[in-house]
């Protein structure tokens, strides 16, 4: 076990060693970063290998490491900050505030009959009742399941089946570029498709749109939190691994995967990471841009900023308004110290005039982290430059629920490298394997990003409801070996900085030699017309596969004669040429005006392939506007 006299790491690569020859003794000093009402007599259970067990034994809730414990100290400081453009409106609630609001929802929820370890799905758009109500199930023991509220029936259908939750919690409609989007009808129609019917809706009415009721179903949040006002809702005690919550993948590769997390570890991960890789303290204001329905939201709007006593500041609107300095303003309203992104987001920003980033005081911020998708140098370049920050990269999945490769400058100011989000993190064993033999890579050599389970605390505990589907899904693709793997593909430097190609589905074989289709973005987006681009690798009968280039311009005009697009696409394979070598080149570059995305901001290469090579482009339930497909079809008739 570890003591509090251990000896402090001086270096990452010291912490990270520590974390792997000691996973007890690291981790047992890490959970005091959380409370426990009962402390747990086993840090680690891995009788039953993939399976890891966190802190067994240990009594903790997530809701009041989030919010009760700073009572004390903090009550009257700002916890939530809720700011949408899309309404005009601004709340800032309390720790204390918070609190009672967190404790009526969870009353509310009682009253409906939501019991210890049933399911709860919410379906909201960015408002306060959102949080409350993630942090209420917390506060009860009942099980959240978060669906992004940009889905539609069909994608909403199937997580109320596989959840099979006793309530919904939803509202009235979100908005999103001014634009009203209402919920209701597609909660109706979507509860209409499932086999898993709720007993109970719960409904958040914003006043935005009207919508109809089922008697004895549909019940209205302010009528229930008027009757428990001032109800005392005890925090429910629960068992570590007990299960927080369910959530789904991007479903960026396929079908998405119900990733199930616990109670303690998640608590520990999150609070330790704010630590180490955020230097976030107590007081302070952390500001993600992302959404509840992700990952990010769940730790790192939600969980992991309240768990370390700062304010977080949930934003509902896009980066564009009410014009495009909305971030920035936002940053030197609140003072944000700490700011989390996705390159998606900052692209969007870079196809805007540059001055918008120099209009706030943003002397109160610190750092920028970026994740979510392959952060390509000249973005992160041209935003470092222009905010004067440091950007951070870094790499994890729903999976982690914490980053896997970054800086982590709380425990030594490592720098960073341009192209790279890092080094392992503390408790991940990390390996490069070679795909087919399993053996590690050397320097310099693509490989597999593998992870030697134990999975360290904050990681999924398995696939909702399917323990097979987990070590089927994530266990065996390595031939002899019982190893994670993250589906990304991979290389390390001789100082230990990894660099991520690509998905493992991505790789593309040209006569022969491998490329992640990451290096052919990268190459394609360091040319000065580029906004963003995706590089999809397509059958060809001689070459085995060839590249093709997807391109969004940051002015559409450069390419808007034949002439003049067929001249940048020849820079552009020039350009790919000269940096990687021919082999590399793409065998055509198409301009686009959007890529297709996933609702998370993710590429979907995989449906960009399939039409490419006039395939099916499967699971499209995630996709953010279908009308990006159209041109790429369209493109690929001849047009450009
Ligand atoms: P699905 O698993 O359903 O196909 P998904 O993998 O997109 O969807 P997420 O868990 O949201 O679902 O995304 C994790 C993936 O995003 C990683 O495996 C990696 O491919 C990519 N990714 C995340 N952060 C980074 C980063 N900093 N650099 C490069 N790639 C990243
Ligand atoms: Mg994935």
């Amino acid at each position: 076990m570890g003591s509090g006299d251990a000896p402090m790491a001086s270096s990452l690569k010291e912490f990270h060693a520590r974390s792997i020859a000691d996973r007890e003794g690291f981790w047992a000093e890490q959970a005091r970063l959380i409370d426990w009402e009962h402390p747990f007599g086993q840090v680690l259970d891995y009788s039953r290998p993939p399976f890891a067990r966190w802190f067994v034994g240990g009594r903790t809730n997530l809701c009041h490491n989030a919010v009760d414990r700073h009572l004390a100290a903090r009550r009257d400081a700002p916890a939530l900050i809720h700011v949408s453009s899309e309404t005009g409106t601004e709340r800032v609630y309390t720790f204390g505030e918070l609190h009672r609001e967190v404790v009526r929802m969870a009353a509310a929820m009682r009253a409906l009959g939501v019991r210890r370890g049933e399911r709860v799905l919410i379906y909201m758009p960015m408002i306060p009742e959102a949080a409350f109500a993630m942090l209420a199930c917390a506060r009860i023991g009942a099980i959240h399941s978060v669906v992004f509220g940009g889905f539609a029936s069909h994608s909403l259908a199937s997580r109320i089946d596989d959840a099979a939750p006793v309530l919904v919690v939803s509202a009235d409609a979100g908005s999103r570029a001014g634009k009203v989007i209402p919920y209701k009808p597609l909660l109706d129609a979507a509860i209409e498709l499932s086999r898993n019917k709720p007993a109970k809706v719960l409904m958040v009415d914003r006043g935005l749109a009207t919508f109809e009721r089922t008697a004895g179903r549909d019940h209205d949040y302010a009528e229930l939190r008027a009757r428990h006002l001032d109800e005392e809702v005890p925090v429910e005690w629960l068992e570590s691994n007990e299960v927080s919550y369910t959530l789904y993948t991007s479903g960026t590769t396929g079908t998405p995967k119900g990733v199930q997390r616990d109670v303690g570890g998640y608590a520990v991960a999150l609070a330790a990471s704010m630590k180490h890789i955020f230097c976030g303290n107590p007081g302070e204001t952390y500001f993600s841009t992302s959404d509840i329905g992700w990952v990010v939201g769940h730790s790192y709007i939600v969980y992991g900023p309240l768990i370390a006593g700062m304010a977080t500041i949930m934003y509902e609107g896009t980066p564009l308004r009410p014009d495009p300095g909305i971030l920035w303003q936002l940053v030197e309203k609140h003072r944000v110290t700490v700011m989390f992104s996705a390159p998606t987001a900052i692209r969007v920003l870079k196809k805007q005039d540059p001055s918008w980033l120099t209009r706030h005081d943003l002397s109160s911020l610190r750092t920028l982290f970026l994740a979510g998708e392959p952060l390509d140098e000249p973005t992160a370049r041209w935003i470092g430059d222009a905010l004067g920050k440091p950007i951070v990269d870094n790499y994890w999945q729903t999976e982690t629920g914490w980053p896997i490769l970054t800086v982590a400058h709380g425990i030594e100011k490592t720098p960073t490298r341009l192209g790279s989000p890092g080094m392992p993190m503390y408790g991940y064993d990390l390996r490069l394997l070679h795909e087919k033999t399993g053996d590690e890579v050397g320097v310099d050599e693509k490989g597999v990003v593998a992870i030697v389970p134990p999975l360290p605390p904050g990681c999924m505990q398995t696939v909702w409801g399917d323990d097979e589907r987990f070590v089927k899904t994530y266990f065996t693709s390595v031939p002899g070996k019982l190893v994670y793997s993250t589906f990304d593909w991979g290389i390390r430097d001789r100082d230990g900085y990894y660099f991520i190609l690509g998905r493992t589905d991505d790789v593309i074989n040209v006569a022969g030699h491998r490329l992640g289709t990451r290096e052919i973005e990268e190459s394609l987006s360091s040319h000065s017309a580029v906004a963003e681009c995706a590089v999809v690798g397509v059958a060809d009968a001689l070459k085995g596969q060839v590249a093709i280039g997807f391109v969004v311009l940051k002015d559409p005009a450069l390419a808007a004669t034949a002439e003049a697009a067929q001249a940048l696409e020849g820079e552009l394979m020039a350009t790919v040429d000269r940096q990687l070598g021919a082999v590399a080149r793409p065998s055509r570059v198409h301009f686009v005006s959007l890529l297709p995305k996933t609702r998370s901001g993710k590429v979907l290469r995989r449906s960009i392939q399939a039409i490419c090579e006039a395939r099916d482009p499967g699971d499209l339930t995630t996709i953010e506007d279908p009308s990006a497909l159209e041109q790429v079809r369209h493109a690929l008739g001849g047009g450009r």
